[in-house]
């Protein structure tokens, strides 16, 4: 008999500094389920090593299906709250493949609706072993993002569409250790960069900023001053420049 391994847990409910400020809205948010696509596991070499890792790391099913319902909490708080749409996404397959990198996601359907998560076998295979789980589903949520985002109409920047992923997975509790708030020329450099500078922006206007965000992506095509002044009344550089003083 081969037993599976035990499934990694992550955190459903995970509050930055530890502080629930919210309660209420978190009860609220648990009593509604969203709903979670059709979701598969595609793996092209199961003799690769990094195979194998994955295999003994973590549960499919359940990085795929909590990865997804965290971001959806995050993104879009509860299946009925007027203020956000989830997108139509009706499938996410994971494939695991030799390619060097990382991580990529594609969509594809109508409505671009069918998306594919391209996660790298060699990559997987290098991973720290006292963190390979936790890397393995902070990669599968960043990615998962990108599956359930919107773009502005494929015209927000790009540093923006990685940093609410990493937004997402910072709020995850899945942030890799070598990630720290530190100052950078631009505001959308990205990644953890834009993530940290999101949640500023989470901190300084209240919780459900980045959902706004998000929605508001959702709702028409991006044009960068404009975008950030019905936001908030103010320009993005402004905003940055207050991020980046707060850092000193
Ligand atoms: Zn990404």
């Amino acid at each position: 008999m081969v037993r599976l391994p035990e499934p990694t847990p992550v955190p459903a409910n995970v509050h930055i500094n530890g502080t629930n400020n919210h309660p209420e809205e978190d009860q609220n948010a648990r009593e509604e389920k969203f709903s979670v696509p059709a979701l598969q596991l595609q793996i092209q070499d199961l003799k690769h090593p990094g195979a194998t890792r994955f295999l003994n790391a973590v549960n499919a099913t359940d990085s795929l299906t909590t990865g997804t319902v965290n971001l959806l909490k995050l993104l879009y708080h509860k299946p009925s709250d007027p203020e956000t749409t989830v997108p139509p996404t009706s499938s996410v397959t994971l494939f695991l493949e030799n390619f060097p990198g990382v991580a990529y996601t594609v969509g594809s359907g109508a409505d671009n609706n069918v998306k594919e998560i391209h996660f790298s076998l060699p990559y997987i295979a290098q991973i720290n072993p006292s963190r390979i789980a936790e890397e393995i589903n902070g990669v599968i949520t960043h990615e998962l993002v990108h599956c359930f985002q919107y773009n502005g109409h494929g015209a927000a920047p790009g540093g923006l569409i990685e940093g609410i992923a990493d937004w997402v997975r910072l709020h995850c509790n899945l942030s890799p250790p070598h990630w720290k708030q530190e100052v950078t020329e631009n505001w959308d450099a990205g990644y953890q960069h834009t993530a940290y500078f999101l949640e500023f922006l989470e901190q300084r206007f209240g919780r459900g900023t980045v959902r706004r965000i998000n929605e508001k992506l959702r709702g028409s095509k991006y044009h960068e001053r404009d975008f950030w002044i019905e936001l908030f009344g103010q320009e993005v550089e402004e905003l940055f420049t207050e991020y980046t003083q707060s850092l000193q």
